[in-house]
Formats: structure tokens, sequence, C-alpha cells
């Protein structure tokens, strides 16, 4: 061996899936600098199987690194569209003793960052559903803060703007890359505060302006949670003065549905309005039609959408592999009751009539609110992170209250005044037709939707997505073809979110990239044991370092937040 080798890694003899759609082809993939280069091979018998010869074993001795693919395929680092992750990497060890300064998480927070690489995610998006960690107005910064303390379970911080939260990430070593949106909740409070009430001119002026200045900084767009209270108190013509600042940037509007039960439609041409009017894309968060009276109902929004794109409109979704989904259980109580925050709730809830008013508002309906209990029941609802009563995770509302011989009102009430507000929860809401409908979609992409957050059973969606769309959907049902489903995973997500020269496989592209075994890649991550790593996901490339080998962390750590 003489000089410096060619390449710093060689991905060698595997079957690359390139993440354009296009068929499987016998390559290897060279990594120099962060940068791939593709070194087709003959698909004569033998070469992709391994037989160390030709090409193979020259390219071999070029590389200061080898990876054995064969009989793998080899594909780009998986884009994580939706997750709620934007602070758990921030959750140190007790102590902060790795020295990024975190306070709180301990084990369970580093299992928790280790599950989205361990299933192949390369690069994550968050700052979903109207919620990100940034920005506010600095009066409002502390307030901001008290807050998140008890939605992550520990002392994530609240930024001033996108470069703030940047430069807190970048003070944490971290495996994959993190990207962000901007949360249309976080925003309004981060400007008016958690309040019912439509924002003043001057307000809605500042929203633009804050919108404005972490777009410019690299937020991927503007995103909303339309369920989510204090997003929800905002009607259509807030959201098209903020999606307007996104389209000024060439980014997207990203919505969590206004509603995504009985009143979905609506809530869809809601979204295609604010779209249409701000001159935005419009991309459809984990889109879904769940509750009994509006199961089946996908087979009318997808054709919505396709007649869209047909028209021109750009219009993507995502979409989860799972009929569960998991949410906040402060948001199965009517809007008026989370009017001012946490803490203003759980001063509510300590009051009967107040409980009776919210019992009322869930059997009766409240016009303009999504009401999943009513759509569904307390017996669809589980707890899934409850810190203070581990004995409840995983049992239903509706068997705790059978239990304690009490009204589930009660029983959901009294659990989040013990909580401080803060439940996470497990909705069997949709249907299997339904779940395979969007995931078929041809514009629907994979977003785990994954809600990392210490403690707890968390929904086994952000440990397993990838995984479960790769093993169960693709090889056991059939429904999608292996490259198909690598797309939506990879080049449909880049695309969509401007990750320029990520998801795809080809010379000059980011080497993010994972190494899988077609015929033994599956979710192993359930609702009973939510963080089981999968099988079959052998080696995960970040940025030209490996970061999983073996289905095991290497303890590299070249991710970074990414400026778009
Ligand atoms: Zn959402």
């Amino acid at each position: 061996m003489t000089g410096t080798p060619r390449f710093d890694l060689l991905v060698r003899g595997g079957l690359v899936v390139d993440g354009t759609g296009r068929p499987a082809r016998p390559a290897d993939v060279g990594v120099s600098g962060g940068r791939l280069t593709v070194l087709p091979r003959d698909s004569s018998p033998g070469s992709a199987s391994g037989s160390a010869s030709g090409s193979v074993s020259r390219s071999v001795a070029d590389a200061a690194e080898v990876l054995d693919a064969r009989g793998r395929v080899v594909s780009p680092g998986f884009v994580d569209v939706h997750t709620h992750s934007d602070g758990v990497a921030l959750l140190g060890p007790p102590g902060g003793g790795d020295g990024s300064g975190g306070v709180s998480g301990g084990d369970s927070g580093r299992e928790l960052v280790r599950a989205s690489v361990l299933q192949g995610v390369t690069t994550e998006i968050c700052g979903n559903c109207g919620s990100s960690l940034f920005p506010a107005l600095p009066e409002r910064l502390a307030a901001m803060r008290a807050e998140t303390r008890i939605t992550f379970g520990g002392d994530v911080g609240a930024y001033a703007d996108f470069a703030g939260f940047a430069a807190a990430h970048g003070r944490v070593p971290r495996a994959n890359n993190l990207a962000s949106l901007v949360g249309h909740g976080t925003l309004r409070a981060g400007v008016l505060g958690p309040v019912d009430r439509p924002a003043r001119p001057a307000e809605l002026r500042a929203m633009c302006a804050l919108l404005d200045a972490s777009l410019a900084q690299g937020a991927a767009g503007l995103s909303t949670g339309l369920i989510y209270t204090p997003g929800s108190y905002a009607g259509t013509a807030e959201v098209v003065a903020l999606a307007e600042v996104a389209a000024r940037h060439g980014k997207p509007y990203v919505t969590h549905l206004r509603d995504e039960m009985s009143r979905v439609e609506e809530a869809l041409e809601e979204a295609i309005e604010i779209s249409r009017r701000s001159g935005a894309a419009l991309h459809v968060s984990h889109h879904k039609t769940a509750g009994r009276y509006a199961w089946g109902r996908t087979e009318r929004t997808l054709p919505r959408l396709a007649e869209l794109r047909a028209g021109g409109m750009d219009v993507t979704c995502d979409v989860y592999p799972y009929t569960a989904g998991s949410t906040a259980l402060a948001a199965m109580l009517p809007p008026w009751a989370n009017d001012g925050g946490l803490r203003a709730l759980t001063a509510r809830l300590g009051d009967p009539a107040q409980r009776d008013r919210m019992r009322r508002a869930i059997a009766e309906g409240v016009p303009g609110w999504e009401n999943t209990v009513g759509n569904g029941g307390w017996d669809r609802i589980s707890v899934a992170c409850a810190p203070r009563h581990p004995r409840a995770e995983g049992a239903t509302i509706a068997d705790l209250a059978a239990a304690a011989g009490a009204d589930p009102l009660d029983v959901a009430a009294d659990l989040l005044v013990a909580e401080d507000g803060e439940v996470t929860i497990i909705s069997h809401s949709m249907i299997e037709d339904d779940v395979r409908r969007v995931l078929a979609a041809p514009y629907a992409m994979i977003g785990s939707d994954g809600v990392p957050k210490p403690g707890g059973r968390p929904h086994p969606r952000w440990a397993g997505t990838f995984p479960r769309v790769l093993g169960r959907y693709v090889r056991e049902l059939g429904l999608l073809g292996l490259e198909e489903a690598v797309h939506k995973m990879t080049g449909m997500a880049a695309a969509r979110f401007g990750l320029t020269g990520r998801g795809v496989i080809r010379d000059g592209a980011h080497a993010d990239l994972v190494v899988f075994d077609p015929a033994e890649v599956a979710d192993l991550a359930t609702f009973t044991e939510p963080l089981l790593p999968p099988a079959g996901v052998g080696a995960v490339v970040v940025g030209g370092a490996v970061v999983v080998r073996d289905g095991e962390e290497t303890g590299a750590r070249p991710g970074r937040v990414l400026a778009l």
C-alpha cells in the first residue's frame, strides 16, 4: 500500500437503491471528504454475491475503511420528515457529565436519541405540528422555557431564533443531522402568550418578522398544529399571512390539519386555501382519517390531493405505518380548557364545575374542535407517559376508570393535575385500510411523528417506522416496491424540504447512507417495548462517518444542525 487511500470509506458489494426511485443496481460506493462516488460493478453472477475479484478487490485497496454490504441494500440515509425530537438531544445524563450541559433525561435520554439513528435516520426534521423551540420575543423567553421544561421533562430551553436553537444543539454531540421547521403555535406563544384571542395587527407583524428571520437563518419552513392550543386559536387569515412569509423563502407550509376526524375534508380544504392564497407549497403532516366517523375517508382525501397535483399544485404529505397515533392528554380536552397554558389548565381541572363543562363538551362536541374522545371513546386512549404514575402507563383511561369506579374524565383530569398537565397518550383511532392507502399514495413520504421524551412507553414509531415500512409493507405485504419505499424515505423527502445533495446516491452527494438486509429488516419496537432497535439495519453512515456498525452505535458524532 502506498500513498493516501483514494477513499475514506468504501461500501462494497451491495445493491444500490439510489433514492430516486430508479431500479436497484450493483455498485460500490466510495466516500471521500464526506461526499459519495458511485463505482458501478458488472452484475455478472458472483460479483453481487461477493467474490472478491476484479473491481471490488482493486477498490478495497483504495479505501481506509471498508463496509461489507454483500447481500445488502445500500440506500441514502433515511430522512424522517416528521419528528418531535426538538429537545431530546439537549437532555444530557444526570448532572450533565458528558459536558453537554444537559440536566436530566439520563440513560433514557440517551436511548431515545439512539433509537432514531439505529433505524437508519440520518436527518430528522423537527419543529412539526406548530411546536418548535424557537422563536420568541425576548420578554417571552422565560415563560416559554418554563413550559418546555414541563413538555420535554427537562431543561431544554427556548430560543429567540433558529440561530439560537442551532447554537444550543451545536454544543451537544449528535450522531445524525437535525433540521427544524418554525412552529406557528410557538411563534404565537412567543409573541402573544398562550391566549385564546386573535392576534392584533402589530402582533401578527411581529410574528411575521420572527418567522422571516428564522427562515433566513435556515429553518426549513412553517408548521402548524391547528388542533393544538395555542395554534388552534388562530383563524385562517393569520396562517395565510405567515405562509406568505414561507412562500417568499421558497419554503413549505407544513400542517397538522385542524381536524383529522369527522371534519377532515373541511380541514384539508382550509389547508388548500392557505396554500393557494399564500403561494406556499403545501405539505400535509401524518395524513390520516381517524375516528369511527372518518374511517374510509382517505378514499376522498387522496383523490382530492391527486386532482390538485394533476392541476399543477405543489402538495405532498407524510404518513407513519401504524393505526395508532400519539399526542398529549390535554389535547383530548376542549380548546378553552387550555387557554393560558398548562398552569391555567391544571387550575381549571381542579374545579368540579369546569370539569363538568369539559365532560359536556366531549359528549356534545364544540364547533371547530376535533374532539378525539367524542369520535372514539376513552377505551381507545391509553397512557403512554405519566412519569409520576408508571403503573398507569399502558392502560386505557376507560380501564383506569373502571378499576377506580370513577368517571373517565375525572381519571384523566386527576392524572393531568398530578402530572402538571403533561401526560402523553396513545390513541387507537385509525383503520389499516386508510393507513395502506396513504402509504401507497405516490406523493406520500415517511415520517415517524416520534415524540421522544424520557420515561414511560412512547409510541413505537420513534424506533420502528422505517424498518416497519421496509419489512411489513414492502417485503411481507408487497404494498410498495423497494425502490419506491426508499424514494419515499429519502429523495422525495429531501426534495420537499430543500435538503440539497441529500436523499440520493450519486457522485458528489453528501455521504449519508444506510446498509440494510432486505430479507431481514423489520421493526421490533412494540407498544410494550417501544424502544427495541430494529432487525436488519446493519450500518448507518452520516457525513462519511460510520455511526452504526453491525446494528450498534460506534460512538461517532458527525451530525449537525442543517441550515436550509
Ligand atoms: Zn401532529
